[in-house]
């Protein structure tokens, strides 16, 4: 039975990498009927947000993310956040100290830099040297009388961790690479290299699957899971699979700081969900040669952990871009005329809530479906039916009226006057001819009238938009560009 977890800090927005963690989790947990556990990592109080938390959930059920086990949802392994399982962390901690597989550690912060820095001039490992790992009795009390605190660290066997990264393969770490290290504060505050091992042992985690920066724990929890077994808390290992890095511009890793990293952004610029989600599974996974654009469920139904690459992955905006759009046209032409619906009705959208029309929005709908990339594409596309006025932009006004407009603009009105209004081809066929009389090409030709009647030189299909907006409209801000 495959268990798999998500275990994020609520520490600010959510970035896509942690997203693409959040996504093959869950489609591996789904792909083999097994359980998505989705567990809040919240120790560091420093660091850690009420809002963020929210936020966290918010995004995940946005995303269509659902979690078997977690906030809000419960679970046979309750709490799942771990603010609330200190008395847990404390317990086993406890535990590893009576079993000898942790000790007290009474160096201070100056010791440990002055002791670093000597081992690193003399070309040794320069990792924790093991001090504190055999005090006395005595030793002990005469550092506790001498005020000192301490730290809890966990004894790492003096052998090579070999284990087989399910992404990876073999991997193995040697001794010196992998030093004594803390679990508990001075303070008492339990640390991750605890807390989230102790978690995954006691949640019953089968796999590990979780981003490449976080290789150099898996020597430790390995031996640390073990040290649990031993002491009955834990029943197997886990297996581990780390997933490639993510890089942004300049071939760096995409960082927090990258403002295509957030998630918020996709939300913002109305990116569905799914559109999203197939982009960020092609981050080291692949469906097939041919194919790069598929639903959900097709992704579920293909997921496995050896089908993802080592390599690492570059993140690529357009990329993205393009497969959300190619998700919008697919959309149930109702279901993206709804999607839209709040956009239109936002007050970003800068038209009165009362001049949103409905039905002029329902005919018009289908046009946009095929030109948006983001739904907050939307507006621009569509404005000209709400607005009063055309927006204003003289650049277009520039570019569109170039050479002489307004001769053609006035018999373009004169043969749209007379036009069939309920037919989008006989209103092509006025500006049609008032081309030819012009010895422009239909393309010139609607140039301006297009430029007159929504403000902008590119956008939807002119002559449906005519239609849509009316005769009576469409006419007076022809004259109004005329006057
Ligand atoms: N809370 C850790 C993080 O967000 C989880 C790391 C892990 O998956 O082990 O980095």
């Amino acid at each position: 039975n495959v268990r798999v977890r998500f275990c994020p800090s609520p520490t600010g927005n959510p970035h896509v990498g942690l997203v693409r963690t959040a996504l093959f989790n869950w489609a591996f947990a789904r792909h083999h009927g097994g359980t998505f556990v989705f567990r809040i990592e919240d120790t560091d109080a420093a660091r850690d947000s009420e809002e963020s938390y929210v936020q966290l959930l918010d995004s995940l059920r946005w995303l269509g993310f659902t979690w078997d086990e977690g906030p809000e949802v419960g679970g046979p392994h309750a709490p799942y956040r771990q603010s609330q399982r200190m008395d847990i962390y404390a317990d086993v901690a406890q535990k590893l100290q009576d079993g000898g597989y942790a000790y007290h550690c009474y160096c201070t912060t100056e010791e440990l830099d002055t002791r670093r820095d000597a081992a690193r001039a003399a070309g040794k490992p320069s990792g924790y040297d093991g001090q504190c790992r055999d005090l006395t009795a005595e030793q002990k009390a005469a550092y506790e009388a001498e005020g000192r605190s301490s730290i809890v660290r966990f004894r790492m066997p003096d052998e090579t961790i070999t284990f087989t990264d399910l992404v990876r393969g073999e991997l193995s770490f040697t001794p010196e690479n992998v030093p004594d290290f803390g679990i508990v504060r001075a303070n008492g505050a339990p640390l991750y290299t605890l807390v989230n091992p102790v978690d995954d042992a006691l949640m019953e985690i089968t796999h590990v699957l979780r981003g490449e920066d976080l290789l150099s724990s898996t020597p430790r929890q390995i031996a640390l899971y073990k040290a649990l077994t031993e002491l009955g808390v834990a029943k197997a290992t886990p297996q581990f699979g780390h997933l490639p890095y993510v890089m942004g511009e300049g071939n760096k890793k995409l960082s927090k700081r990258d403002p295509e990293s957030s998630l918020n952004l996709y939300r913002e610029r109305g990116f569905l969900p799914e559109g999203l989600l197939n982009y960020l599974s092609l981050l080291g996974w692949s469906f097939s040669k041919d194919q790069d654009i598929f639903s959900i469920e097709e992704m579920v139904a293909k997921f496995d952990i050896d089908g993802v690459n080592a390599n690492p992955a570059r993140f690529d905006l357009k990329k993205c871009e393009a497969i959300n759009a190619d998700h919008i046209r697919r959309m149930d032409p109702k279901a993206f005329a709804d999607a839209c619906e709040p956009w239109l009705r936002a007050p970003h959208a800068n038209w009165a809530p009362e001049d949103f029309d409905a039905e002029a929005w329902a005919r018009i709908a289908p046009h946009a479906q095929t030109r948006v990339t983001v739904l907050s594409d939307i507006t621009a596309n569509v404005d000209f039916l709400f607005l009063k006025e055309p927006v204003e932009d003289q650049a277009s006004w520039d570019k569109a009226m170039k050479g002489e407009p307004a001769a053609l603009l006035t018999t373009a009105r004169e043969n749209l006057d007379a036009a069939d209004w309920s037919d989008p081809e006989s209103l092509k066929q006025a500006v049609l001819t008032a081309g030819e009389t012009h010895g422009l090409k239909l393309g010139k030709a609607q140039a301006p009238v297009r430029v007159a009647v929504t403000g902008r030189t590119v956008g939807l299909p002119l002559f449906e938009s005519l239609e849509i907006l009316g005769k009576e409209r469409s006419l007076a801000r022809i004259d109004a560009a005329l006057a």
